[in-house]
């Protein structure tokens, strides 16, 4: 007998190699072959002398596996370590092991075994069976950055192409546009866009607004308590006791206003903030838990129902949000001079304009839209988005967006400008801890926490983020006016002999220039 089937705690130096080395996952393609003679309580017998170890073999009893990862004389990660891959599944799938704990049991150096095996557990779980063998990548990451931070029940990471447009003037300097997309032409449209905004001297920016919300909903026991406490927070003190109560738990949160309404007897508080170079919602629900804590001791009857009652607005489409503004508010100008519209875009700037006013203002208008005034905002944002490490649920309003176009100078160039009032990202904290979408911040030059001025990585970012939304509305409205324009010129130009007729009716529209 092998010291392993006598003393299930206890190794030989071979039984300990054996065993670390079966800690590497067996292909689950030749899976566990059973083993082939087992004792009465199930673990495997030696192999004979001279045959081959096999290294699956191995698999003890789940008594033999349970004995040595509770014995007390190791800690979790030392006596998972003495186990093999197939034991610890073993262990999970007999519930002596949560799938969740892996990477807390295991300890900071196993975090790839962990989520090895968490991939087996659940593909094996399945109908499909497919996830361990898929081609769902897991090796070579960092899970320790995404460890409490980022996900849980890690079992991989989903790449998605990353490409560069531009690069784009932006305020004077130029940056290289990251998009992790994979919609194609989107890069390559959104360069072309950048090509002509460089071609006129750049983009413009200005930020007209930095904060980000929070609304938490309060109930009291009446409207007429309810009232009160409303005139109470609306009142210089109440606002004093509040924004102490809120700053004391960041040195980077700045309450800038507190914006109150009711409704029956719910109060609903949107706090605004400027939260440095954070998107700023943890650290806004932090003050704000703090702030009604304060408020609580004015009012002993409030019930604080929820820290968001939706009053934020956080990841919904709300007119809240489009009309006051929500983390980085900015406008974006540009001027394209009249023979690149031609030369670069195909198209004219009257076609151009026409076109923004009867799709980006009265077609989303006709469609009751609220921040839609635009062709495709939410593309070349959420590209962005993904590429910096930002929370691609907040596209929702961060993609709100007003593209207006004018002609300028006797009509020979083109006056454009986006105007997105809820821009919502940061360098530092979520996603932008994660080494891949920190290369792309460094490559922008606004990784982490800005030196010497906290908010204005952020900030840039949100600016190039701008600015890229109009080289990519630029391009697509381009696109769409000299598409126009080709079938206008087919239909006046051509004969219509032999032609078969338009399955799209042709929309009257400005002729072409000769
Ligand atoms: P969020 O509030 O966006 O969810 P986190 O709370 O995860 O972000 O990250 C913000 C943390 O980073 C806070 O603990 C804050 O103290 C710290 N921090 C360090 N430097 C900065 C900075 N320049 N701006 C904002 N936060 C910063």
């Amino acid at each position: 007998m092998s010291t392993t089937t006598q003393h299930p705690t206890s190794f030989s130096p071979r039984d300990l190699e054996l065993k670390l080395k079966a800690a590497r996952l067996v292909d689950p393609a030749e899976s566990l072959p059973t083993p082939p003679s087992s004792n009465s309580s199930g673990s495997a017998s030696p192999p004979e002398h001279g045959e081959e170890y096999e290294e699956s073999y191995f698999l003890r009893s789940f008594e033999e596996c349970v004995a040595i990862y509770d014995d007390p004389s190791r800690s979790k990660s030392e006596s998972l370590a003495l186990l093999s891959d197939e034991e610890v599944i073993l262990l999970s799938e007999r519930g002596k092991v949560a799938v969740y704990a892996l990477e807390k049991l295991f300890g900071m150096d196993e975090l790839e075994r962990a989520v090895r095996i968490r991939r087996a557990i659940v593909s094996r779980a399945s109908d499909t069976k497919s996830l361990e063998n898929s081609s769902i990548p897991f090796e070579d990451y960092d899970y320790s950055r995404v460890l409490g931070a980022c996900c849980e029940n890690v079992i991989g990471f989903v790449p998605v192409p990353l490409g560069i447009a531009g690069p784009l003037q932006i305020d004077g300097t130029m940056y290289p546009i990251p998009m992790a997309t994979a919609e194609g032409t989107l890069v390559a449209s959104t360069s072309r866009g950048c090509k002509a905004l460089n071609a006129g001297g750049g983009v413009s920016t200005v930020l007209t607004h930095d904060a980000m919300t929070r609304g938490p909903a309060i109930d009291f026991p009446s409207a007429v308590q309810a009232g009160r406490a409303k005139v109470w927070v609306d009142s210089e003190e109440g606002h004093a006791v509040i924004k102490a109560a809120f700053e004391s738990t960041s040195r980077f949160a700045k309450l800038q206003s507190l914006k109150t309404a009711i409704a029956g007897r719910t109060l609903y508080v949107r706090f605004a903030t400027s939260t440095g170079d954070a998107m700023g919602m943890n650290m806004i629900s932090k003050g704000t838990e703090k702030a009604l804590e304060t408020m609580k001791e004015y009012f002993p009857s409030m019930v604080v129902l929820a820290l968001s009652g939706n009053y934020c607005t956080d990841k919904k489409p709300a007119a809240i949000n489009w009309i006051e503004g929500r983390g980085k508010s900015i406008v974006a100008e540009a001027i394209v001079p009249g023979k690149v519209v031609t030369g670069v875009l195909k198209t004219t700037v009257e076609a151009l304009c026409n076109l923004n006013i009867k799709k980006n203002l009265i077609g989303s208008a006709m469609a009751g839209s609220i921040g839609g005034f635009n062709a495709h905002a939410s593309n070349i944002l959420t590209a962005i988005f993904l590429a910096t490490g930002q929370d691609p649920a907040q596209n929702v309003e961060s993609s709100m967006c007003m593209t207006l176009m004018e002609p300028i100078n006797d009509g020979e160039d083109l006056l454009m400008t986006v105007t997105m009032p809820c821009i919502e990202v940061g360098t530092v904290g979520g996603g932008t801890v994660l080494g891949p979408q920190q290369g792309v911040l460094e490559m922008l030059g606004i990784k982490g926490a800005h030196a010497k001025q906290p908010g204005q990585n952020a900030q840039t970012l949100a600016r190039i983020i701008a600015s890229a939304v109009m080289a990519g509305e630029l391009s697509l409205l381009s696109a769409l006016a000299a598409g126009h324009l080709i079938r206008a010129h087919m239909a006046h130009n051509r004969s219509q002999v032999n032609t078969p007729a338009a399955s799209v009716p042709v929309t009257p529209g400005p002729a072409p220039r000769p």
